[in-house]
């Protein structure tokens, strides 16, 4: 797997530097993070005051040519929508996955700083779109990261580890995938992070 981590606007580095050590933990690769794209004022909704996660997409999609990596992560600090939803913690299509950290921070909610949660927050959320990007659907285990988070709480309740039939499934989609791809996949079950605040 070869993953480009890209900041959508301005992120701060140490947001970028934390996302990607965790990604090289579960996915045993190397992120990179790579120049950011603009701000996407395009893509704002004043009467929502919600950024259009579709129109974001379709910008990280137009960077996916044929030499770029596989798989690209976009990082956005507005809050993001999709027609159908209030709100999402993030959206894939195809190798283009994008995750917001908006909702993603304690004091969205008026809650003090809990830099610890925000950043296993994100990891997870990042981990689930990238596991669509390799063709997961969503998981009916709470426990596993595939599953769907409607509320933080089922986000803070899943973590960033699939479950056993999600790591067979994305065992499967890996060997379905390139051979440069495949030597790339570890399992996740032993692995557990550990997040301080
Ligand atoms: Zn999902
Ligand atoms: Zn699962």
């Amino acid at each position: 797997m070869i993953l480009s981590i890209v900041p959508v606007g301005r992120i701060d580095s140490d947001i970028l530097c934390r996302l990607q050590h965790d990604l090289s933990m579960v996915f045993s690769v190397e992120p990179q993070i790579v120049e950011p794209l603009p701000e996407p004022s395009y893509a704002f909704d004043s009467e929502r005051n919600q950024y259009s996660a579709e129109s974001i997409l379709e910008v990280i999609t137009s960077q996916a040519q044929d030499d770029t990596p596989k798989r690209i992560l976009g990082v956005v600090s507005g809050d993001l929508y999709v027609p159908e939803l209030n709100f999402v913690f993030g959206v894939a299509l195809g190798k283009a996955t994008l995750v917001s950290i908006a909702r993603l921070r304690q004091e969205f909610y008026g809650l003090p700083v809990n830099n610890g949660l925000f950043h296993k927050r994100i990891l997870t959320e990042a981990v689930h779109e990238l596991g669509h990007s390799y063709g997961l659907k969503h998981c009916m285990d709470p426990d596993c990261v595939m599953f769907f988070s409607r509320t933080l709480l089922n986000t803070d309740r899943k973590g960033s580890d699939f479950c056993g039939r999600c790591n067979t499934k994305m065992h499967r989609l890996q060997s379905a995938a390139s051979p440069s791809e495949k030597q790339d996949w570890m399992p996740f079950s032993p692995l557990s992070l550990t997040f301080v605040s």
